[in-house]
Parts: C-alpha cells; structure tokens; sequence
C-alpha cells in the first residue's frame, strides 16, 4: 500500500505522455491509422459493395429516378474498421481510409437526426426504383405479348 503510495506521488512528476485531445491536436499517428473514409465520385462504379459491408451502416446510396446513385457518409457513426475499403473493388480510387481524425459534433449539429432523414430516403428511393423497373417491366411482357 505504501509503496503504491509512493509510486502515485513519484508519478505527479514525471513527464505527462498522454495529449487532452480534441483540445490538443498535437497527436503523433501510429503506422496504418485508421481515419475517416475518403470517397471520389468520379472514379466510383456504384456498386454498393462497400454500402453492404459496413457494419454500422455510415454509408448509404441514395437512389435516384434516373439510375443514379448519391454517396454518404456517417463520420460520426463510422467505428473505422475499413470493411468499406477492403470491399471496394477500387480501392485506393473510388474509396480510401485517410489520416485525418474523427470528427467531433458540436450540440448546434444535428447529426443523428439529419442521418435517419436521409437513410429514410434513401430505403424510399430504392423501392420507388425497384417499383418503377418492375412496372417498365411488366409493361414490356405485356407489349410483346399482345
Ligand atoms: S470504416 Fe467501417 S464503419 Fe466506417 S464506413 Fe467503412 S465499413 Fe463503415
Ligand atoms: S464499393 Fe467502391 S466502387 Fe463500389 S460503390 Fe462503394 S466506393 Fe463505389
């Protein structure tokens, strides 16, 4: 017990190792960190594979009418564990994991709600195109048929 004591006294002044981050942004990054997930549209073939690996679900596709897709990404609920990355058949490319740290909310952003929005829409989006190509479908057999 004393000697414990002693060692916690002793202790108070050594040098301090650990950094008040985010107050300190003064961080030295280990090899091969994990930061948040970079995207380039361009170079993206919209395959969703990255979208169905990602265990939390902080990307997700919205579905437009015109077959297009548009990418986002939950840096707040993103764990960075680069199943997204390791799924993508263009990494490095299309999707990468940066160095740059995680992101902090601020009580003015409305994160979490803002995301559920969009992942509503998103679902929406898809159904209402999977409706739409199975009615152009439909309209087409029945085309041929008469
Ligand atoms: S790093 Fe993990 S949690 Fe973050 S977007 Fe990729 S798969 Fe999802
Ligand atoms: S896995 Fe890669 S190529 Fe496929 S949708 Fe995601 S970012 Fe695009």
């Amino acid at each position: 017990m004393i000697k414990a004591m002693m060692q916690a006294f002793t202790n108070l002044f050594k040098p301090v190792h650990t950094v008040k981050y985010p107050f300190e942004e003064d961080v030295v990054l280990p090899k091969d960190y994990r930061g948040l997930i970079e995207y380039s549209e361009d170079d993206c073939i919209f395959c969703d594979k990255c979208e169905k690996a990602c265990p939390p679900k902080s990307i997700v596709f919205y579905q437009h009418p015109d077959g297009s897709k548009e990418y986002k990404y939950n840096a707040w609920l993103c764990i960075y564990c680069g199943e997204c990355v390791r799924a993508c058949p263009k990494p490095g490319e299309a999707l990468w994991q940066s160095e740059k740290k995680p992101l902090s909310a601020t009580k003015e952003q409305d994160v979490n709600n803002e995301w559920f929005v969009w992942q509503r829409a998103a679902a929406e989006s898809r159904e209402n195109h999977a409706a739409m190509k199975k009615a152009a479908k439909e309209k087409k057999r029945q085309e041929k048929e008469s």
